[in-house]
């Protein structure tokens, strides 16, 4: 299976070393939406889909002032992952299916790009996205506007075999699995793929920054807000983190997660 790893949307919050580890203070950070497209005897599949044409040409509609102030996305069209699937030769039609991590206004933004995909999600998280009456943070992470086109839904329970010491992870092929790694979102998970290189775990927003999964952990002070700010369970949240950092020193699993623009340069340098 070919893996191709994109950024579907660039963020350059201020606070540079405070946010992103490098440089000063004063320089703006840089956030990606890395998101992963696999090429399968199905088809392609897109692991998670950033943001869409239509948050990057009328932001105001899906992502709320203070997401955009704390944020500052670039909106770049070309960084929309309809737009680099066309670039690669693609239509819209050729990506099969969509597997969410979680339904956060930065990972579900490019749904309406795919509107005949299915769309795999866990069965809370959606639940959760679809609730009518939204408050407080609920409100701004999961803007209805985002799949008022009504994608193909197809959820999964967070029931099934065990995984490197992983309970209830989800097949939804051989090749790619939900693994649940619940905390940042009621029903987050992350999506493992078994590449020609091994196991490849995109772990969504279960952690922000590389170090984390380090010998000697740490996260910035920009990011530990953040991340702090939106957990909905944060003991479960802190437990999975644990267990990353397990999976990758026992059994040498690579994993990245959604935003931090080190593991993705470094992935995207790695010969395809
Ligand atoms: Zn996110």
């Amino acid at each position: 299976m070919k893996v191709h790893h994109l950024n579907c949307g660039t963020m350059r919050p201020f606070g540079g070393k405070l946010v992103d580890g490098k440089g000063s203070v004063f320089r703006r950070a840089e956030l990606v939406c890395h998101c992963l497209l696999l090429e399968t005897d199905d088809g392609l599949v897109l692991v998670d889909s950033g943001l869409g044409v239509d948050d990057v040409r009328r932001p105001a509609e899906t992502l709320s002032r203070g997401w955009r102030r704390m944020s500052q996305p670039v909106l770049d069209e070309n960084e929309t992952a309809i737009r680099q699937v066309e670039a690669m030769g693609f239509t819209r039609d050729d990506v099969r299916h969509v597997v969410l991590t979680h339904l956060d206004l930065d990972h579900g933004g490019g749904l309406r790009d795919f509107p005949n995909a299915e769309v795999h999600v866990l069965r809370e998280e959606l639940d959760n996205a679809l609730r009518p009456g939204k408050r407080g943070n609920d409100a701004v992470r999961y803007p209805d506007e985002q799949w008022s086109h009504g994608p193909k839904w197809v959820t999964h329970e967070p029931r099934g075999e065990a995984w490197f010491g992983f309970e209830g992870v989800r097949e939804f092929r051989p090749d790619i699995l939900l693994v649940p790694l619940f905390g940042h979102t009621h029903g987050h998970t992350g999506v493992a793929v078994n590449t020609d290189d091994g196991w490849l775990l995109h772990a969504g927003d279960a952690y922000f920054f590389h170090e984390e999964m380090s010998e000697n952990p740490r996260c910035t002070p920009a990011l530990t807000m953040m991340q702090t700010r939106v957990e909905q369970n944060r003991s479960l949240r802190l437990a999975n983190q644990d267990r990353l950092r397990e999976l990758k020193r026992t059994h040498g699993i690579d994993i990245v997660n959604a935003h931090d623009k080190t593991e993705l340069t470094r992935h995207q340098l790695q010969p395809a």
